[in-house]
């Protein structure tokens, strides 16, 4: 994504990498979460005229009651989408090398000098594919490129140190502090999360931690005390990122059930004492845009 301004300083060009380790309910980006490729079908473009059905190898496209429809039987060998003229059917996600990037990416240096920019790495969970993450780093370290990573941080702390170290700095987006409530909402555990957070915030001089604040989930009393005694000793700064639906979309064109639909943006004064709260912690606290 091109001429990005919210993931780092200056405009930045974001690089999603696809798979990610968490399965957060309220994800902006569902197609980012699984590793291979995908199919959106996007329903308000199709004409039904067929072309997908006979060009699919797997016949593993339905067309009934007036909707297409993508079975299990899919193999992602983006056929469908080459032939859709009305583009209903897109491949998200495509394996790329580092030569390859870095050319789309050299296009938009001089967007880069001008304000202070850079590339994030973004995803997805970039430090997934560790390699491929600092292959692209060290790319853009040799060329005076400013970089960026936006992580979970639910990665091996090796993993993390070594890729932090080179980035110029650090998203750590952190979503909850109950262990359990981390669990039911992301799919995954958090203690190696919020240890390596603290490693990471040891030792590298640019960390910031970024909190969706998802109305019902992460932003009760208990919570937000919970992320202040957590953070108060990281002492990274904070900004908070209020819960916005902008993703819901996508789920229905990857056929998929999106969770939160009845979930609404918290309100302003509910950000702000949320803010208040970490503040009091002696942390340095922003609101951001709507995620
Ligand atoms: S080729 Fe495209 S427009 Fe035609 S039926 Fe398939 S998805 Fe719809
Ligand atoms: S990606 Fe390939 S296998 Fe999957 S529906 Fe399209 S043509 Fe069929």
């Amino acid at each position: 994504m091109r001429y990005s301004t919210h993931d780092g300083p200056g405009i930045r060009t974001t690089v999603f990498f696809k798979g990610c380790p968490l399965a957060c309910w309220w994800c902006h980006n569902p197609e980012s979460q699984s590793f291979q490729p995908e199919v959106l079908y996007f329903a308000e473009r199709c004409r039904h005229c067929g072309d997908c059905l006979a060009a699919c190898p797997e016949n593993a496209i339905e067309h009934a009651d007036g909707a297409v429809r993508t079975t299990a039987a899919c193999r992602r060998c983006g056929h469908c989408a080459e032939v859709c003229l009305a583009e209903a059917r897109r491949m998200a996600g495509r394996r790329v090398t580092v030569a390859g990037l870095l050319a789309e990416i050299e296009k938009d240096v001089v967007f880069f000098d001008d304000s202070g920019g850079g590339v994030t790495l973004s995803g997805g969970e970039p430090l997934a594919q560790p390699e491929f993450a600092a292959a692209l780093l060290a790319a853009c370290r040799e060329r005076r490129i400013h970089t960026v990573i936006e992580t979970c941080g639910f990665v091996p702390l090796g993993t993390l140190l070594e890729a932090a170290l080179a980035a110029d700095a650090v998203l750590f987006d952190l979503k909850l502090v109950d262990a359990a409530k981390h669990r039911l909402h992301t799919g995954a555990p958090n203690a190696a999360i919020l240890r390596n957070l603290a490693e990471l915030a040891a030792r590298h001089p640019a960390v910031s931690v970024r909190i969706p604040v998802v109305p019902g989930i992460n932003d009760s009393e208990a919570d937000v005390h919970q992320f202040a005694q957590y953070l108060a000793g990281i002492q990274t700064p904070v900004e908070l990122l209020p819960y916005h639906h902008t993703g819901a979309a996508k789920y229905a064109r990857l056929g998929r059930t999106y969770r939160l639909d009845a979930t609404r943006q918290p309100a302003a004064a509910d950000l702000a004492r949320f803010a208040d709260a970490l503040a009091r912690a002696g942390l340095t606290v922003t609101i951001g845009d709507a995620q």
